[in-house]
């Protein structure tokens, strides 16, 4: 069973972003990038699946600029066997990236396709949703628990009211939760490994695919600053600030 893993180069979670001054979006110059956490947490399940014996083979797939190429060679590091890059200098959107990766799926028959539940730097949550649409499969988001027999999932998900277990059939989606497994630390070893691995190129033109922007970014605006809080030097106060200043209680 082969398994599909969707990795995007996003900016590293200790980065603190600024917005840019025309407010069109964050500033990414010169920042450090990384592989999304989710998608580490997504490689690390897939390896673990080969390392039992239930896949045979892990393809790590990253659609974005050249440099994705890093990303792809952590995955490697990590466990994947091979990768493929959809280069393009263009932004994508959760719809775009979709559509790639159906063409992708498409051209290796993965029987699962493990994502990260979300990219931490647009949060959008979208990408592991619509690929399932487009291509008519089963779907088990936010997977804290992942166990594969024949051609059956069981997937345990946190939700609100605590954990739902489904049970579906290949060839499915899975969407990674931050709780399904701590990925492994990369060794300098495996990192040399990785660089003989097989990193296929493709464009979006080779797949068919259009990726041109559906949604136009009005503003990307900074929170407000919070202003100063008090030290209140009882409760009484407390209380009587609440009440008449703050208007909460
Ligand atoms: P999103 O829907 O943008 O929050 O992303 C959810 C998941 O889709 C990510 O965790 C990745 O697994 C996958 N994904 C999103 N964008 C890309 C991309 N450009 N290349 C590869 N995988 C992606």
């Amino acid at each position: 069973m082969k398994v599909l893993v969707p990795v995007k180069r996003v900016v590293d979670y200790n980065v603190k972003v600024r917005v840019k001054s025309d407010q069109s979006g964050v500033d990414i110059a010169n920042v450090k990038m990384s592989m999304n956490p989710f998608d580490e947490i997504a490689v690390e399940e897939a390896t673990r699946l080969k390392e039992k014996g239930v896949a045979t083979e892990v393809i790590a797939v990253s659609c974005g600029v050249v440099q994705s190429q890093e990303t792809l060679r952590t995955a490697m590091a990590i466990g994947a066997d091979r990768a493929a890059l959809v280069q393009t200098d263009v932004e994508l959107q959760p719809l775009a990236v979709a559509k790639l990766l159906k063409a992708v799926v498409d051209k290796e028959q993965p029987q699962l396709v493990i994502l990260g539940k979300q990219a931490i730097d647009d949060d959008a949550n979208q990408t592991g949703q619509m690929l399932a649409a487009l291509l008519g499969w089963s779907q088990a988001t936010f997977a804290s628990k992942v166990e594969v027999s024949g051609d059956t999932a069981t997937v345990t998900r946190e939700i609100d009211g605590g954990l739902e277990t489904l049970s579906i059939k290949l060839p499915a989606i899975i969407t990674t939760d931050l709780r399904l497994n701590e990925p492994r630390y990369v060794t300098l070893p495996n990192i040399m490994k990785a660089k003989k691995k097989q990193l296929d190129v493709y464009t979006p033109e080779d797949l068919g695919v259009d990726v041109a922007p559906r949604l136009k970014t009005l503003k990307v605006a900074e929170p407000p600053a919070r202003s100063a809080g008090i030290v209140v030097p009882d409760v009484a106060t407390l209380v009587e600030k609440l009440k008449n200043e703050a208007k909460v209680i």
